[in-house]
């Protein structure tokens, strides 16, 4: 696999079409279902080219968990007695993307939330009417709404009102993904659009001026021209299973051990955009998580590193915890806990680093300095008894004394505790879905979505559960119509 920019077809190259559309997509995920649903609504020909034998994508693979609210609150919400604003989903989104974030694009997003839940449950998707309020990744039960970012923890906590955003289909256990991309699928078939499966989209054609004309597209082992009369649209997920791409441009993720999505994941539609002329941005970043909680109980717990530091509120999100522990400095990050608070992580596969009656005792079997695992749990503790966190400010609901006798699990990245990622860098487009090139101009034809795209989530310490399918939905449905309203070339 490479991670060189895909060089176009010349559209003076192209000696015949194998086949015409108004609307080409590549990727059968959930930004290009959505996109082809808006398109074809919208009274477009539409055809999909995936090179898997199935729909899906990594949408399929995924919780389906999707970010929505605002505007008074999603009917969920509402029914769950929260009424969300519009201003502080966005205040809320605007700091924790911090100085990567797209201000337009979170705009949008928070303003046109809760129409995006309503389109959804257009589609087919039931979404019940309860809260899971336990501290959790995703429900396994088939509740709905639950805090998936950092909305309670410090400092955003200060910054917007909190609300839970995270909405789960009403489905029990982690099937939320394949029951979503099955509702789309259906829809995308009711409308006839084209699909082509087994179908590898190659390279773009593109004209002198740069202009995008369509694509070529490997099926039945052959090279063949389609002409898309109103644009191409790339939809074909991010790069993380791209070694090379991942050397060149996000070697942090490869601190992970489980890169998530499916084998399509090649950075294959990013290569092509970039060929085409499109900008990259934000190729570092991504999503790469320590999977500590469930159970809320290790919550309790406080996180160090190898010099027995503290180094944040552990009432965070997973990936934050796992972004603020990639730059700690030494060897070790280690979750220490009052043996009282253990209770097994199904997610974690974290081993017991050290037990002891004492801290000092614990300490040596960990390797950390003992007088500073002193010290550090001296401090907390004291301040915890008064349900004070003057470092990190915890929350109080979170605060507790740690306790003889005590455990600590290695979370050190590379012991064998589970670290997942994937990629959250693209190609730079508008949310029109346009992609722009170095310059910022659109490339006239070429649109990408979801993962292919830099979109609403860009990075670790940011993320929230449901940032990632709520984006390549909605922004899908944006480049679906932005499509539709272009002209058609003759
Ligand atoms: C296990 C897991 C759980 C997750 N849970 C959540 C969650 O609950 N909430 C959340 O927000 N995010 C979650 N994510 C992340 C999220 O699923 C993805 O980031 C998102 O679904 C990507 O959507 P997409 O449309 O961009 O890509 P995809 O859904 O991956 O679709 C891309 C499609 O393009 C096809 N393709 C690739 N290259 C080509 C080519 N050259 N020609 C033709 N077709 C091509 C692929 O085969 C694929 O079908 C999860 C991810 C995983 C793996």
């Amino acid at each position: 696999m490479s991670a060189q920019p895909t060089r176009p077809r010349r559209l003076s190259e192209v000696d015949g079409w194998y086949h015409e559309t108004d609307v080409a997509i590549v990727g059968f995920g959930g930004a290009g279902a959505c996109a082809a649903i808006e398109a074809a609504d919208a009274g477009c020909a539409v055809t999909i080219f995936e090179v898997a034998s199935a729909s899906g994508g990594s949408t399929a693979l995924s919780s389906a968990e999707i970010y929505m609210g605002g505007s008074g609150g999603t009917q969920v919400q509402r029914a769950c007695g929260y009424e969300d604003s519009t201003e502080a989903m966005f205040d809320y989104l605007m700091a924790a993307q911090g100085d990567l974030a797209d201000e337009a694009k979170i705009r949008l997003y928070c303003e046109e939330s809760v129409g995006h839940f309503e389109w959804l449950v257009s589609m087919g998707a039931k979404y019940k009417e309860s809260e899971h309020k336990e501290r959790a990744i995703m429900a396994l039960t088939d509740d709905c709404l639950l805090y998936t970012g950092n909305e309670k923890s410090w400092p955003f906590r200060e910054i917007a009102a909190p609300c839970p955003r995270g909405h789960n289909l009403e489905v029990e256990g982690d099937n939320g993904g394949p029951l979503l991309m099955g509702l789309l699928t259906q829809q995308v078939e009711k409308r006839e659009v084209r699909v082509e499966y087994n179908a590898r989209a190659l390279t773009l054609i593109q004209d002198d001026e740069g202009e995008v004309h369509g694509l070529v597209v490997r099926i039945d082992n052959e090279e063949r021209n389609v002409r898309a009369r109103r644009g191409v649209l790339l939809a074909a997920g991010g790069f993380v299973m791209n070694e090379e791409m991942l050397s060149r441009y996000a070697p942090r993720l490869k601190r992970g051990n489980i890169p998530i999505g499916n084998p399509g994941d090649t950075g294959a539609g990013i290569l092509m955009g970039q060929g085409a002329g499109g900008a990259l941005l934000h190729m570092s970043e991504g999503f790469i998580s320590v999977p500590f909680y469930p159970p809320p109980s290790l919550t309790y717990g406080i996180f160090v590193n190898a010099q027995g530091q503290r180094f944040i509120n552990e009432d965070v999100y997973h990936a934050r915890l796992m972004d603020h522990a990639l730059r700690q400095v030494g060897q070790g990050i280690y979750l220490i806990l009052s043996h009282d608070d253990y209770d097994h992580p199904p997610f974690l596969n974290a081993q017991v680093a050290g037990t002891g009656e004492t801290v000092e005792e614990m300490a040596e079997e960990v390797g950390i300095p003992p007088e500073n695992l002193r010290h550090t749990l001296d401090f907390y503790n004291a301040h915890a008894a008064r349900g004070e966190d003057p470092l990190f400010h915890k929350s109080p609901e979170w605060l507790k004394p740690i306790e003889s006798p005590y455990a600590a699990l290695d979370c050190t990245p590379g012991s064998g505790v589970i670290n997942p990622y994937f990629t959250l860098g693209g190609l730079d487009t508008l949310p029109t879905g346009e992609v722009l090139t170095m310059e910022r101009e659109p490339i006239p034809g070429l649109y990408a979505a979801g993962r292919t795209a830099c979109g609403v989530p860009r990075r670790a310490d940011g993320y929230a559960s449901g940032l990632s399918v709520g984006d390549a939905t909605f922004f899908g449905r944006m480049a679906g119509r932005r499509m539709a309203e272009a002209p058609a070339r003759d």
